[in-house]
Formats: C-alpha cells, structure tokens, sequence
C-alpha cells in the first residue's frame, strides 16, 4: 500500500432507537493533518474521546442531513471546543441548506451556557462570542481542507430533502461516506472504486419482525423506504468496485453475537471486505 494512509473510525454505530452500548451514528476520518467528523449523534463526543481524539482536534464536521439523529452531539461537540481551546477556532459545519438555521437555532440553545461562561471566566470573554463557521453546499461541490479534498454527493431519502455524501479524497486515498439513503445514481458516483464506502443499514427481515410486535409498527415499517438494507449496500459497493464496505446505524440495534449473520446479508451480493462491529470498528487504507 502506498500514499498516507486515510483511517476510518466509526464512533456510533447506532440510530434513533436508543442503545445502551451504540452512540448514534458519526463516523470519523483521519486524513493528513486533518480529523473529519461526518454527522455528530448521540454520545459522539464521548466516543470521540475513546478514540483518542480530543474535541479541540476536530476541525471539520460533515453533515449529511438533519434528522436528528445525525446531529444531536453537535452541541456538546462545539461547546466542548469551546471550554476546552484557549483560543477561539471556530468549528466549520458543512452541511446541506437548512445547516445554517439548524446551527443558528443550536447556537441559541446555548446563549444562556455561554452567557454563564463569560461571566465567570475573563479569558473565556477576551475570546469573543461562540462561533460556528458553516458552509451550506450542494451536489457537485468541492472543497479543500487542508490537503483533503472534499466533494459533495446527491444522495436519496425523500421525503428528507436535501441529503447528501462526501467522497473524501488523499494521497491517492478514497473514503466514500453516505447518510441514509437508498441506492441512486449519486451514490454510485461518490463510491465508485472507493477504498471505503460507508453505509448506514436497515435489516427489512428483523424491521417488519419488530414491527409485528410494537404499537408504533406502522411508523417503524415507513423506515424500509428510505434507507438501505444490507443486501442494497453491499450491492451499491459491487457495483461500484469498492473495496472495503463499512456498515453502521444497525437498524434494530445489532444484538453482540449477530455479527456474522448480519455480514453473511452483503457477504452474498459483495466480494471486497465487510466490515461491521461495535463502536470503534476502524479500517486503514
Ligand atoms: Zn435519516
Ligand atoms: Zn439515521
């Protein structure tokens, strides 16, 4: 293998159903000097710590869209930053329209925290007010951070409009994260021949299943159109020449033992590497 090599972390393996041992999804990429948070869900920040990243050391977030599920820690994320640096680099969000108000909102969820810190911390005050640099964009846009090149992707989980995903490119490296979506030409054109391709993933079999079971089923049953299975993922990466397909945001929650049960679901549609597991599950390329 040649070039630097890209790391891929996924911090939360987990979706909006609460679990006791995933933090929600987020994934981070470690390339050149530069840490890539891609969306920020539940317990991001904490795992982000597990992985030995403190939060003054991520630059970046990339969101790729609003559910909230993707974007619940971006508080603590910028807050922690914040308390933490001792001078004041703002975070850069780049996320879809709508980011922009979703951060503005957020930065006046904490006007009271900030309020109290400036009081209490001359240092914290000669900083100057919280700030968050965002960057909306759209498909077909690139970008540069640092030597990362960054381009941005059309992806699919109408009624959730816009949705996107990042192909993120060093040293000859290719890491292709999407969002929740199904599969669609804009996604096949962010992994072709990606090094890494990472997928959140639903299991239709185990969702209609509980959904039989739950008085809330017929809302857990709109989940099966608009994100991936297994098998979708595994045949997007296929398709596409990927070699390594990372899966996350395990829809039900992926019980400890049905690790191999779930890989044999894209095992059989995919020849390259499946990666899944707990939180933490990382991957160099
Ligand atoms: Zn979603
Ligand atoms: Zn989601």
């Amino acid at each position: 293998m040649s070039g630097e090599p890209v790391k891929i972390i996924l911090l939360g393996t987990g979706s909006p159903i609460p679990d006791p041992h995933r933090a929600g999804p987020c994934t981070l990429v470690r390339a050149a000097d530069q840490n890539l948070m891609v969306d920020c869900g539940r317990g991001a920040v904490m795992r982000l710590m597990a992985a030995g990243v403190v939060p003054a050391m991520v630059q970046t977030v990339l969101i790729t869209h609003l559910h909230s599920d993707h974007i619940t820690d971006l508080n603590d994320l910028v807050t922690s930053r914040w308390v933490m640096m001792p001078a004041n680099v703002p975070l850069r969000v780049i996320g879809p329209p709508g980011t922009k108000a979703m951060v503005d909102a957020m930065l006046l969820m904490l006007g009271a925290d900030q309020h109290y810190r400036h009081a209490h911390h001359e240092d914290l005050r000669a900083n100057g007010p919280l700030t968050v640099d965002v960057e909306e964009v759209t498909p077909g846009e690139k970008l540069m951070i640092g030597d990362v090149l960054v381009s941005v992707h059309q992806t699919d989980h109408r009624p959730v409009d816009p949705s996107i995903g990042f192909r993120i490119e060093h040293d000859g490296k290719i890491a292709a994260l999407a969002g929740d979506t199904i599969p669609c030409a804009g996604l096949d054109e962010m992994c072709r021949n990606a090094d890494a391709y990472v997928q959140t993933v639903i299991r239709p079999d185990l969702v209609n299943a509980l959904a039989d079971l739950l008085p809330i089923g017929e809302r857990m049953r709109d989940i099966l159109d608009y994100h991936s299975s297994v098998e979708q993922a595994a045949q997007t990466a296929q398709r596409n020449g990927v070699k390594n397909l990372l899966l996350t945001h395990y829809v039900p929650p992926m019980a400890p033992g049905q690790e191999e049960e779930w890989r044999s679901h894209a095992t059989t549609h995919f020849t390259g590497t499946v990666i899944l597991g707990p939180d933490l599950t990382s991957v160099e390329i």
